[in-house]
C-alpha cells in the first residue's frame, strides 16, 4: 500500500507548467487560503490527498455545494465527480437530508446516551440487508475497519490478518502495510510510526491471485484471523475482481476457520443497498461501512451475524466504544439519505445514467484509438490511460500514465469539471447529476482527452 499511498499523495511538483488549451481558472483566493492553511496544518490540509500534490496548481478551497455543483473560493463553478469521495450519493445539500438534520439539531447535538435515532437507522439498514444481523455505529471508515479487525481477532483467537496490495482500509496501524517482494509476504510498514511488530501480523498478497492466498494459508496454518478485502477495490484505481475470486476467498476462509471481512466503506449502499455483498451474492462474516451511511456526516459502522457481534463489549470481551458513536445529528443524516436510496428504481436509474455516461466516453476514446479505458461498476468509474481490457491488480497500473491524468485534471478544471486530485482515485455519479450536467461534462471530457492525446 505504501507505493499506492506514495503514488496517491506525493507525485512530484505540482506547479502549473506547459500550455493548456484554455486559460487556467483563477485560484487567487484559494492560493491565499492555502498559504494561511500551511501555517496551521501539516502540508496545509487535514487529509493528504487534498493538497493537490499529484495534479497541477494550488488546492481549490470549496465554498459551497449544491446538487452536483461546487463553487470554490474564487467563485469558479464545477460539476463535481468527487462527491466528497463518495458519501454524497444524493449530491450536495440535498433538501431531505438538510431538513432532517436541522430538525434533529433543534433538540441538541450529542448526549452520549442512546437515542431512538440509532434504532431507526439500524432498523432501516438491517431490514433491507440480509448480510448482517447486528450493527455497531462508529464515526469513520477507519474506525469501522479497526473495530472489525479486533472483532475478528477476538472471535477467532488468532492474530494474523491477510490483506491485498492495492486495497486501502483507512489509516489503522495494522493495515498501513505494503507487500514485500515475494508471493506471500509479511507487510512492511507503509507509514512512519507503525511498529514493525504490527506489520508482522499482516500478510499482504496481490489481488486476483488464488495461488498466493492458498500459499498464505499453508504458510500460516491456523493463524489467520481474517481476510480483509475491498470487494470493489476503489482506492488504487478501480481494480474490479471476478466474482470467482471473491467466492474463492469465501470458501478458503470457511475451510480454515478464518473470517472474511468485506470493507464496503465505498461500495456499501453505492453499488446497491446491499453493496458488493448483494451485488456478488457472497456473504462475508463481517462488513464495514462508512461514507454514504452518514449522509455526509462522520459515520462508520460494522456489522455481522448476531453470534459474531455478541463478542463486542458490553455483551462480549472485545472492547470498542466511542463518545460520538451514534451521534443523533449524524444518524438523522443517515436516515434521510438511506430512505431515499430505498425508493424503487433508485439504483437502476443511477447505474443506468452512469453506464450511458461512461459508454459514451469510451466510445469517443475508442473511435480515436486513444490508449484510454473507462472502468465502471454501479455509479463508480475510473479513467485509466491504458489499452488493457482488464486491470485486476495494483501492479498492472502503469505509474507513468498518471502524467496524462495530471494534464487532464487541469484541462477539466479549466472547463468547470471537478475530479478528485489523483489519477488513482475513482469518480462518483450522484442522483443530482442531471442529463444536462452529464452532457456538459462529456463535452469537457472529450475536449480534454483531445488535448491530452494531441500532446499539446
Ligand atoms: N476503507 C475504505 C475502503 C475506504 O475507501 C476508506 C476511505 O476512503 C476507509 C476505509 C477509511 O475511511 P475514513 O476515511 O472514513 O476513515
Amino acid at each position: 500500500m505504501f507505493e499506492a499511498i506514495k503514488k496517491k499523495f506525493s507525485a512530484e511538483g505540482n506547479e502549473p507548467t506547459g500550455s493548456t488549451s484554455k486559460p487556467d481558472i483563477s485560484r487567487e483566493k484559494s492560493a491565499e487560503l492555502f498559504e494561511k492553511a500551511k501555517t496551521l496544518f501539516p502540508g496545509g490540509v487535514n487529509s493528504p490527498v487534498r493538497a493537490f500534490k499529484s495534479v497541477y496548481g494550488t488546492p481549490l478551497f470549496i465554498k459551497k455545494g449544491d446538487g452536483c455543483h461546487l463553487w470554490d473560493a474564487d467563485d469558479n463553478e464545477f460539476i463535481d465527480f468527487c462527491c466528497s469521495w463518495g458519501p454524497l450519493i444524493l449530491g450536495h445539500n440535498n433538501n431531505k437530508v438538510r431538513e432532517k438534520v436541522i430538525e434533529i439539531m433543534q433538540n441538541g447535538m450529542s448526549f452520549g446516551a442512546p437515542t431512538a435515532l440509532e434504532n431507526e437507522l439500524a432498523e432501516l439498514i438491517l431490514k433491507n440487508n440480509k448480510y448482517i444481523e447486528k450493527i455497531r455505529f462508529v464515526s469513520s471508515g477507519t474506525e469501522a475497519v479497526m473495530s472489525a479487525i479486533r472483532l475478528a481477532r477476538g472471535n477467532t483467537k488468532r492474530d494474523k490478518i491477510l490483506k491485498f496490495e492495492g486495497c486501502y482500509h483507512g489509516h489503522t496501524d495494522s493495515l498501513l502495510v505494503k507487500a514485500g517482494s515475494g508471493l506471500v509476504t509479511f507487510g512492511e510498514t507503509s507509514s512512519a510510526g507503525v511498529p514493525k511488530a504490527f506489520a508482522d501480523e499482516t500478510i499482504v498478497v496481490a489481488l486476483n491471485d488464488k495461488e498466493a492466498v492458498t500459499k498464505a494459508f499453508e504458510d500460516f496454518k491456523d493463524q489467520i484471523a481474517a481476510i480483509i478485502i475491498e470487494p470493489v477495490p476503489a482506492n488504487n484505481g478501480l481494480l474490479l475482481q471476478e466474482k470467482d475470486f471473491l467466492q474463492f476467498l469465501r470458501e478458503i476462509c470457511t475451510q480454515n476457520g478464518t473470517l472474511l471481512i468485506f470493507d464496503e466503506v465505498i461500495s456499501g449502499f453505492r453499488i446497491g443497498f446491499e453493496g458488493a455483498a448483494g451485488h456478488y451474492q457472497i456473504k462475508p462474516d463481517i462488513i464495514t461501512y462508512g461514507k454514504i451511511i452518514g449522509g455526509g456526516l462522520p459515520v462508520g459502522a460494522y456489522g455481522a451475524s448476531a453470534q459474531i457481534m455478541s463478542n463486542i463489549s458490553p455483551e462480549g470481551a472485545v472492547y470498542q466504544a466511542g463518545t460520538l458513536s451514534g451521534n443523533p445529528v449524524a444518524m438523522a443524516a443517515g436516515i434521510a439519505q438511506l430512505t431515499e436510496l430505498l425508493r424503487i428504481g433508485f439504483y437502476k436509474d443511477l447505474n443506468n445514467k452512469t453506464e450511458e455516461f461512461t459508454t459514451a466516453i469510451q466510445r469517443f476514446a475508442t473511435a480515436r484509438n486513444y490508449k484510454f479505458k473507462v472502468f465502471t461498476i454501479g455509479s463508480i468509474f475510473w479513467f485509466a490511460f491504458t489499452d488493457q481490457e482488464t486491470i485486476h491488480r495494483a501492479d498492472e497500473i502503469d505509474a507513468g500514465s498518471m502524467e496524462k491524468f495530471k494534464k487532464m485534471h487541469r484541462e477539466l478544471l479549466n472547463r468547470g469539471i471537478y475530479f478528485g486530485p489523483s489519477g488513482y482515485e475513482v469518480g462518483f455519479i450522484s442522483a443530482a447529476h442531471t442529463k444536462i450536467d452529464l452532457e456538459k461534462a462529456k463535452r469537457a471530457i472529450f475536449e480534454s482527452l483531445e488535448v491530452v492525446f494531441s500532446g499539446k
